[in-house]
């Protein structure tokens, strides 16, 4: 079992955080964002440029889109600009020439940006590539706003450790690890029953397993309640993301595999939903939009204005809550298999399933594939002994290299 290494079983003294709101307080938030063209990233920038005199931006970042990166950059005043893909950056040049805005490319510069002096990096890279920059973050000592899931799910302890040895912040902005950091406020571990996770059920809720053969990726795209960058909407179609997102929560908080859940919870208004040993059941309940999480990460342990449409529970109506069904959706079990199985095994889940997810997306793999051919890596993996404790990011980055190589030669077999 994890700890989170920020909050609730290691609460801030008073203090502490009086000291800290008032040093943060006397001038503005120095803020990196890496990952600023997705979705998060974007998300992020709307509410900083709602209160530019709360935020300074340090660093912004993207893998290939120079246009958009040099366009936020601008509107930012950014000092620096990294775009992923060398190949982009005479573009990215281009775009800010005039601009004093200091431009690099490559997968060193983005490791830099992420430690240029700030004081929360919001981690908005999509997939393992968030890896290598958002531990230069953590390994920094400054509060890091985490999107990027995947390096929770794969790095897992070797991150948490991390996080704790240089003393930063990890703050969830992940919607159902937010609602859960809110409602587990500090809590002592021993009253903490479960924590459930909703799920929105994805465009397939209701589909059979037939339908479901067909599923194509431009309906698969199409979330009913969230606007999300292409990979997790597709982890959210298969169920993969809440498979992900249970192992997310072993990591950042205080309790067992086992008292972790999920339901199925169509309208997304309840993120998630803590219950005590009294029988007490805190939930955190907001509309779908990724700018209060966010506000929530970046303001802790104060809160901020976010530009969220409020709820209005009786135009609402009702808010319904089912099972989710492992039959028509296998990622989750595969993924709870990879959490029980611990060591690598979540790094080689995430690799396989990224392989899988774009395969998918370029239609060289069907829907139902997808989680078969990420349970067939991690049985390829076990079986060849390469699951194994990890003690450094080189050991994982190993792992993720290994099960892509295994999940790209499995894909032959679909
Ligand atoms: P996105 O695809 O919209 O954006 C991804 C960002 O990462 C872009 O800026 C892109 O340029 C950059 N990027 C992509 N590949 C890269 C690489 N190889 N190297 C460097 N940068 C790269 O994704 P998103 O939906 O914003 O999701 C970002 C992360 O946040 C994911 O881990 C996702 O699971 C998590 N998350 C997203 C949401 C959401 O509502 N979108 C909600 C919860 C969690
Ligand atoms: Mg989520």
């Amino acid at each position: 079992m994890a700890v989170m290494a920020s909050v609730p079983n290691r609460p801030m003294a008073r203090e502490t955080i009086e000291a800290l709101d008032a040093s943060r307080a006397s001038r503005p938030m120095r803020l990196t964002v890496l990952g600023a063209t997705g979705s998060v990233g974007k998300s992020t920038l709307d509410i900083v440029g709602r209160l530019p005199d709360r935020f300074e931006i340090i660093a912004l970042t993207a893998q290939s889109n120079a246009r958009a990166l040099a366009a936020l950059a601008r509107q930012h005043r950014a000092k620096l600009a990294v775009i992923g893909d060398e190949a982009c950056l005479g573009e990215l040049r281009e775009a800010l020439s005039g601009t004093g805005i200091r431009s690099a490319a490559g997968a060193e510069a983005l490791v830099e940006a992420a430690m240029m002096p700030a004081d929360c990096v919001m981690a908005a890279i999509v997939g393992a590539a968030g890896l290598r920059p958002t531990f230069a973050a953590a390994s920094c000592g400054v509060r890091v706003a985490l999107a990027n899931k995947e390096c929770l799910v794969s790095a897992g302890h070797v991150f948490t450790s991390e996080i704790k040895r240089s003393g930063a912040e990890l703050l969830p902005v992940d919607s159902e690890h937010s609602a859960a950091f809110q409602a587990l406020a500090g809590a002592d571990p021993e009253s903490i029953e479960k924590i459930v996770l909703t799920a929105s059920g994805g465009p397939f809720r209701t589909w059979t397993r037939e339908a479901l053969e067909t599923a194509t990726p431009e309906q698969a795209l199409k979330h009913p309640n969230w606007s999300m960058g292409s990979k997790i909407t597709i982890d959210s179609a298969t169920l993969m993301n809440k498979g992900l997102e249970l192992i997310e929560a072993f990591h950042l908080f205080p309790v067992s595999a086992e008292a972790l859940d999920c339901v199925v919870h169509p309208q997304s208004v309840v993120h998630c939903l803590v219950s005590y040993v009294d029988g007490s059941v805190l939930a955190q309940l907001a509309a779908p939009d990724m700018r209060t999480p966010i506000a929530v990460a970046l303001a802790w342990p104060k809160r901020m204005t976010a530009p969220t449409e409020k709820l209005d529970l009786t135009r609402l109506g009702s808010l319904t809550f089912e099972a989710p069904d492992e039959t028509r959706f296998p990622a989750l079990r595969v993924a709870r298999a990879a959490l029980k199985r611990g060591d690598t095994g979540p790094a080689v889940l995430n690799a396989a399933n990224e392989i899988a997810v774009k395969a998918f997306l370029d239609r060289r793999l069907k829907f139902l594939d997808i989680a078969a051919l990420v349970e067939e890596t991690l049985e390829t993996a076990e079986r060849r002994g390469d699951i194994c404790p990890a003690s450094s990011l080189d050991d994982v980055l190993a792992v993720d290299g290994l099960a892509r190589r295994l999940a790209e030669d499995g894909l032959s077999r679909y």
